[in-house]
C-alpha cells in the first residue's frame, strides 16, 4: 500500500496499537473491559421520548435550526446548577457548550498550545486528553503520580498548561486528596500557568459524597471541562468548559470555528433531563450499579490475581488501574486474553513516553456483574500463563 504523506503531526497521536484493541474491543460476545462507556440502563427512555416529542411539537423550527456557538442559553442555565453540586458559583454567560468535553479540550489545545509548549499530565493519563495536546503539537510530560493522583511537587518547571483528572481519574481510578489540590494550585498560580480540570467522573463517588473542583476556589486559572456522557448519554456528544472569564470570547469563537454551533435538539433535550428532578435520582441509582459492579471486580481480582498484582483503591468513577509483576507485558497479554473473549486497555496507551508496559485498565462500567467475575478470571488465567512463559 502507497504511504500516504499525511502532516507531519499526526505521527504522534493515539498510538495505532491500541486502536486495535478497540476494535477488537466491539466485536460481539466480548467481555470488554476496554471502553468507557456508560451503563444506559436506567435511563428513563419514555421519559425522554416524551421530551423529544414535546421539542420538536412545541419548539421544532428552532430544535432543528443552527443556534448560536457559546450553546443555548436554557442548557447553560441547567449547567450551572449542575456545577453548583461541586461548589462552583458558575454563571451562565461564561460557559461554551461543546461536542463532548473532547471538543473542549481541543477548544484550549488550539487556542494556548504552540508547538513545543509544554503540556503537563498525570501518569497515567487519559489518551485522548494528550492525543490532543500532541494535534497541536505541544510536547506532553508526564509528571510523577502515586496512588493520590498528582505530586505537584513534581512540576516546578514553565509550561502552559496542566491537565488534571482530580476525582475519580482516567486511567488511575484515583482521587487527589485535598492537600495535593491545595499544593497544584498553589504551585500553578504562582508560575502563572493554566489547570485543565477535566472532570467527566465528578458526580460518579460510589457514596454520593461529592468533592469541592478545582474550579470551585480558582474560576481565573481553572479551565472547568464537564461531561454529559458519563452522567447522561454519550450518543449526545455534549459536553462544556468554563474558562477565565477573560477567554471566554476566543473559546466561543474558536467553537465556531470547528462546529458552527453544538448541535441545538440534543442541547434542549439535555436541558429538558435536567429540568426533570428525576435525574438526580437516576444519577443516584447508576452510581449503585457502579458501586456494585467495581465492588466484584474487586473480589474477583482478590480471589484470582496472582501474588505481585496491584491494584488501586476505588471509590467512583468507571476505572480499576493494575500494576502487573515488572517481568510481564500487558500489551503481549492482549492477544490470548482476546482469544478467550476478554478486552482490556494496555498501559502503554496512557504514556506518551513508552512506560506502562507492566500495567493495565479495566473498566468496569459497562459489563455485567457475571461477565466481570468470569472476566477477571478469564484474565487471571492468562496472566499466569504468560508469567510463566
Ligand atoms: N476526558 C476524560 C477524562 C474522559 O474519560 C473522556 C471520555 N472517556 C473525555 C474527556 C471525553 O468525553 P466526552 O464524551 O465528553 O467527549
Amino acid at each position: 500500500m502507497a504511504t500516504i504523506d499525511y502532516a507531519r503531526r499526526v505521527e504522534s497521536y493515539y498510538p495505532s496499537k491500541v486502536r486495535e484493541v478497540f476494535a477488537l474491543a466491539a466485536k460481539p460476545d466480548m467481555i470488554s473491559f476496554a471502553g468507557g462507556a456508560p451503563a444506559l440502563d436506567d435511563l428513563d427512555f419514555d421519559f425522554l421520548a416524551d421530551a423529544s416529542a414535546r421539542i420538536l411539537r412545541e419548539q421544532g423550527r428552532a430544535a432543528l435550526q443552527y443556534s448560536i456557538g457559546q450553546g443555548v442559553p436554557v442548557l447553560r442555565e441547567a449547567i450551572t446548577q449542575v456545577m453548583s453540586l461541586e461548589g462552583m458559583t458558575a454563571e451562565a454567560n461564561r460557559q461554551v457548550v461543546t461536542v463532548g468535553s473532547q471538543f473542549a479540550l481541543n477548544l484550549v489545545a488550539q487556542n494556548f498550545v504552540d508547538p513545543g509548549d509544554v503540556v503537563l499530565a498525570e501518569s497515567p493519563s487519559y489518551a485522548g486528553g494528550m492525543a490532543v495536546f500532541r494535534a497541536y503539537e505541544g510536547e506532553v510530560r508526564q509528571v510523577a503520580t502515586d496512588a493520590d493522583g498528582l505530586v505537584p511537587a513534581a512540576e516546578g518547571r514553565r509550561c502552559r498548561l496542566v491537565y488534571t483528572i482530580p476525582t475519580y481519574q482516567n486511567p488511575g481510578g484515583t482521587l487527589m486528596p485535598e492537600h495535593c489540590r491545595v499544593e497544584l494550585m498553589e504551585i500553578c498560580e504562582r508560575h502563572d500557568v493554566y489547570v485543565i480540570e477535566d472532570n467527566p467522573y465528578g458526580l460518579l463517588g460510589f457514596d454520593g459524597a461529592t468533592h469541592r473542583a478545582l474550579k470551585a476556589d480558582h474560576p481565573e486559572r481553572v479551565f472547568y471541562l464537564g461531561s454529559f456522557s458519563k452522567i447522561f448519554a454519550p450518543g449526545l456528544r455534549l459536553g462544556w468548559v468554563d474558562p477565565p472569564a477573560e477567554h471566554v470570547a476566543m473559546l466561543v469563537g474558536t467553537n465556531e470555528t470547528g462546529v458552527l454551533n453544538p448541535p441545538t435538539f440534543t442541547q434542549l433535550l439535555v436541558a429538558a433531563y435536567l429540568r426533570d428532578d428525576g435525574w438526580q435520582d437516576a444519577l443516584g441509582h447508576m452510581r449503585q450499579v457502579y458501586a456494585r459492579k467495581a465492588g466484584v471486580m474487586v473480589d474477583a481480582l482478590r480471589e484470582h490475581m496472582p501474588a505481585g498484582v496491584t491494584w488501586n483503591d476505588v471509590a467512583g468513577g468507571f476505572y480499576v488501574w493494575l500494576t502487573l509483576p515488572e517481568h510481564v507485558d500487558a500489551y503481549d497479554m492482549v492477544a490470548p486474553a482476546i482469544d478467550r473473549g476478554v478486552v482490556y486497555v494496555p498501559g502503554v496507551a496512557f504514556y506518551v513516553d513508552g512506560r506502562g508496559t507492566h500495567e493495565l485498565r479495566m473498566s468496569f462500567c459497562l459489563p455485567s456483574t457475571e461477565q466481570i467475575a468470569t472476566g477477571v478470571e478469564v484474565l487471571a488465567d492468562v496472566l499466569r500463563q504468560e508469567s510463566a512463559r
